[in-house]
């Protein structure tokens, strides 16, 4: 074989090989993503100046040519440019014509909640984030809106739970810490079916590169973007997980054109800074996703065949009980993975103390790897009754795989594993 047909028949070959072993069996991944996400809202004749990188605009206010003849600034907490920058990728990210960036998650779901009235039902998925728990049912409930947990998991659970008076139904998948999967697309024929109801998807876990859920029919994508989307890797100066910033996108004009207001009418906005670092964070969300993917999943598997861990929950694994859902909707994992320590509470607490390079540590989604344990960290306020309902245990790990070497991590639990079990670890 001469070297140019060999050079013609061999790269097309390795493409497809490197395919199949990263996919897992998941959806192929978005076309364009990398790219779009470095370019896309980011032209660089929107300034001035013309600059390849976004400038951080700082100023508060920006001069009109005539009393309410402006460039579509006035003020920043209505429009800033830097802002705009972030929102316009956001949006081509998520597939979506519109997009909305906030100061936190929870700014992003509070103000979401405010396109409901005193009267109306929120329907939650049981599972969801603790903070969000916490704003519908300690905050939220004291203005007047009714809030009802369910497993929308199931679909039958979340049909029957709609009333005339349900205006919104909130999940996030997969949840948070059990890793369940819930199906946008069945929840979005159910609650569509049932009038004017807004479905929302909190997509945090999944990032826009693993799950679109606007293209599975949900009504808002919201993220809390202090996690996986903000991520600005290699940023020097501020180190690790360094913004807390909430974003949403979606395709309708008037919920977008009432998002807009309440925007500015409750005022929750980012700083441009903020603003400046997710929209670099951006820019390397592609190659961290794959990266953790691949992290997680070999430490899934490492896990899955220890004889000090009881189970292990990973969408990506063929045992998790969704598997086939998750390659359905997702196009990957991403780094997040819990699991049972054998033993009690106090081999849980030895394990985490013996870590070496994971911190113990809530939050979750940066390159550094994490380690927490739910039931007293991330998930105390859950009562322990609802805790053991959902398979809170004492002895369930997360992790939040980060972008270190593999074996490194893998060598980091086993010695962690095995200070935790010192009398079955010499038998190993
Ligand atoms: C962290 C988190 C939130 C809240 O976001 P903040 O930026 O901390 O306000 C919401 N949902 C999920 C799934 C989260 O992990």
């Amino acid at each position: 074989m001469s070297s140019s047909s060999f050079n013609s028949v061999l790269p097309s070959k390795l493409n497809m090989q490197e395919k199949d072993v990263s996919s897992h069996g998941f959806l192929p991944r978005f076309q364009h993503f990398a790219t779009q996400a470095i370019h896309a809202g980011q032209e660089p004749e929107q300034w001035a100046s013309k600059a390849v990188v976004p400038p951080i605009s700082l100023s508060t206010t920006f001069k009109q040519e005539a009393p309410g003849q402006h460039s579509g600034f006035e003020y920043s907490r209505s429009g800033n440019p830097t802002r705009n920058c972030l929102e316009k990728a956001v949006a081509v990210l998520d597939g979506a014509k519109y997009s909305l960036a906030f100061a936190s998650g929870l700014a992003a779901t509070v103000t979401i909640t405010h396109l409901l009235k005193a009267g109306d039902q929120i329907i939650s998925m049981d599972d969801v984030y603790g903070g969000t728990n916490r704003y519908f049912r300690q905050v939220a409930a004291e203005f007047g809106l009714k809030i009802s947990f369910v497993d929308c998991s199931k679909s039958k659970l979340l049909e029957a739970a709609i009333t005339p008076e349900t205006k919104l139904v909130w999940i996030e998948t997969p949840t948070n810490p059990i890793l369940k999967m819930i199906d946008i697309e069945a929840c979005a024929q159910i609650v569509h079916k049932h009038g004017d109801i807004i479905l929302v998807v909190d997509n945090t876990f999944m990032s826009a590169y693993f799950q679109r859920p606007l293209a599975l029919g949900a009504d808002i994508c919201m993220y809390s973007a202090t996690k996986y989307m903000n991520v600005a890797f290699g940023f020097v100066v501020l180190g690790h997980s360094d913004v807390v910033m909430g974003l949403v996108s979606l395709n309708s004009e008037t919920l977008h054109s009432r998002l807009r207001f309440l925007q500015n009418s409750l005022g929750a906005v980012p700083s441009p800074i903020d603003c400046y670092l997710c929209n670099r964070g951006l820019k390397t969300l592609q190659v961290r996703m794959e990266k953790h993917f691949e992290n997680g999943m070999a430490v899934a598997q490492f896990l899955e065949s220890h004889p000090l861990v009881e189970k292990v929950i990973y969408p990506g694994l063929p045992s998790h009980p969704q598997h086939e859902l998750a390659k359905r909707q997702c196009t990957g994992c991403p780094g997040m993975i819990s699991f049972y320590i054998k033993g009690s509470l106090h081999h849980a607490e030895t394990f985490l103390k013996s870590l070496k390079l994971f911190t113990l540590a809530e939050s979750l989604g940066g390159y550094e790897s994490l380690a927490e344990l739910p039931a007293i960290m991330t998930h105390s306020s859950v009562p322990k009754s609802d805790r053991e309902v959902l398979g809170i245990r004492d002895t369930l790990i997360r992790l939040s795989v980060g972008l270190e070497d593999k074996q490194d991590l893998m060598d980091d639990l086993d010695q962690a594993l095995k200070a935790a079990h010192p009398t079955n670890a010499s038998h190993n």
